[in-house]
């Protein structure tokens, strides 16, 4: 397997630590509004690299983080440490707690999650369930000299770090970096690049007080700490979060190409600082941004589209991971309403092939016998071990559709295949989906359905789940068959419970 890492920018062996572990760290969402088909584009990516692994026999040890306090809103400007918290801005606008709009937003992302046949992480870990991880970092940073304070918060000492041997910086992109030195510089900082580990939530870190503090700046989201009352710098958790569940030295980093030049520095320095043992990560994997109609895609555009928009307008999940497959991960790619139905009407042609070359015991394992099959699975191989060559892997399903080797070992390879692309082949084969939805239930269990579904038949899928839970396999098996009266059919997976429309 080779993969470009940014650390060194160009493609290399990937070696794990222990093989066959792989430690891998995506940076996941801002649960401040939805996720976007932009995000949506680097969480594919991130599902790409572990699909693939598993597929070449590693075992990926994974974990995503949902960054529910303290990203600020001075980083559109390039400044991660001024700004309002996104999540107490948002709580305000739609006039609801910032609590309730990290529950709502991260619902959002875990029903995508499910949705885009993303591969589940050990956990999805969450900054505010994390405030001791993050405040006992800090507290190492500190006491091996790395920290400041000023008056609104604890800094990292970018200079001391240096002068300790370290390097600062080696992932940013340089123009990113002069970008970054149009803002206005904080008089307080000892060096431009220092950064927020622990911000205060007033002055000093003392408790609100109304005759000084206006109440509509007061937070809602904050913490004690050694240093006073605030809530932790946006890059920290991530650090404290990986280290905790993955190990001081993480073998896969990955991320969006926008966290090159500041997050991802400052997640190294804080890492390294803290254990006083580098490299942190060993390999980093940038994805490229999403573009739409060929401009930066924006909520002020009115172009910052979700799986919403593009379900409302007749479009399933795998066709947008079939779309982003159609470019290489290190390269923008353009989102348009056109590219988006091509990737529909090519996903449809795959899948009515694929029900001509299913065998009529399709649910039997096929082999590939013939020359030309094996010569298919190792070009395959190559590919995808090639920095995860996307476009060339679709460009290689369509020969194989047109191959002249025998239909049930077309119907083999693409299946085989799947287990990488995730497009949820067999059940689309199998049933013709139209829309997979999740939808939550009482029980709690995921329901995953083609069809919007009547309260009555959740109410059933409910009821069959206690029925199981409870053992009475008869009143279970009377609810299947309530459900199948529905014209409704089911299937238990590990996934939970898939309703088909019968
Ligand atoms: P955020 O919610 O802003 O913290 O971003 C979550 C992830 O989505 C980060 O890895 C970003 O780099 C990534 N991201 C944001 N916008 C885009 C885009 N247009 N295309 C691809 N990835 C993006
Ligand atoms: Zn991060």
């Amino acid at each position: 397997m080779k993969l470009f890492n940014s650390l060194t920018r160009q493609i290399e062996p990937f070696k794990a630590q222990n093989p066959p572990r792989v430690s891998i760290y995506t940076c996941g969402p801002t649960v401040y509004s939805f996720v976007t088909i932009g995000n949506w584009r680097t969480y594919v990516l991130s599902d790409l690299v572990i699909r693939t692994l598993e597929y070449l026999g590693y075992k990926p040890d994974y974990v995503i983080n949902i960054t529910d306090v303290g990203h600020l809103t001075g980083d559109n400007i390039g400044d991660a440490d001024t700004g309002e918290d996104r999540l107490e801005k948002a709580a305000r606008a739609e006039k609801k707690t910032a609590w309730d709009i990290a529950a709502f937003y991260t619902e959002d992302f875990l029903s995508g999650f499910n949705q885009l046949n993303l591969v589940e992480p050990k956990v999805f870990a969450k900054a505010t369930e994390h405030i001791t991880e993050q405040i006992d970092m800090i507290k190492k940073i500190e006491t091996r000299g790395f920290a400041y304070q000023t008056s609104d918060g604890i800094y990292f000492d970018t200079k001391a770090f240096e002068t300790a041997g370290y390097t600062y910086g080696e992932l940013s992109n340089l123009d990113q970096v002069k970008e970054g030195a149009r803002v206005e510089p904080n008089p307080e900082k000892k060096d431009p690049r220092d950064f927020a580990l622990w911000k205060f939530s007033y002055p000093g870190g003392r408790d609100f007080d109304p005759l000084k503090d206006k109440e509509e700046a007061k937070r809602q989201m904050e913490w004690k700490s050694p240093w006073g009352i605030g809530f932790p710098g946006w890059h920290i958790e991530c650090s404290a979060m990986s280290t905790k569940y993955l190990g001081n030295q993480l073998d896969i980093h990955i991320g969006g190409e926008d966290l090159r030049s500041t997050h991802h520095p400052n997640e190294i320095a804080q890492a390294e600082a803290a254990c006083e043992c580098r490299p942190f990560v060993r390999y980093w994997v940038h994805g490229a941004f999403l573009q739409v109609d060929g401009g930066r895609m924006g909520k002020s555009l009115g172009n910052a589209y979700t799986l919403e928009d593009l379900k409302n307008r007749g479009y399933k999940p795998e066709h947008l991971r079939y779309f982003y497959f159609t470019g290489h991960y290190r390269q923008p790619l353009n989102f348009t309403w056109d590219n988006l139905e091509a990737a529909k009407q090519a996903f449809g042609r795959l899948v009515s092939k694929l029900r001509e070359f299913k065998p009529e015991n399709g649910d039997k394992q096929f082999t590939v016998t013939t020359q030309q099959g094996k010569a298919f699975k190792q070009l395959f191989d190559e590919t995808i071990e090639n920095d995860i060559q996307m476009p060339q892997v679709l460009a290689l399903i369509w020969e194989v559709v047109k191959a002249n080797i025998p239909s049930e070992e077309k119907y083999a390879l693409l299946m085989d295949w799947d287990k990488v692309l995730g497009l949820w082949l067999a059940e689309n084969v199998q049933t013709g989906l139209q829309q997979w939805e999740y939808v939550g239930s009482q029980s709690g269990i995921k329901i995953i359905a083609d069809s919007e579904l009547s309260d009555t038949v959740v109410g059933f899928i409910d009821e069959r789940e206690q029925a199981r839970k409870d053992k009475d396999w008869e009143q279970a098996d009377s609810l299947r068959d309530a459900i199948r009266s529905q014209g409704y059919v089911i299937e238990d997976t590990s996934e939970g419970v898939r309703v088909y429309s019968a």
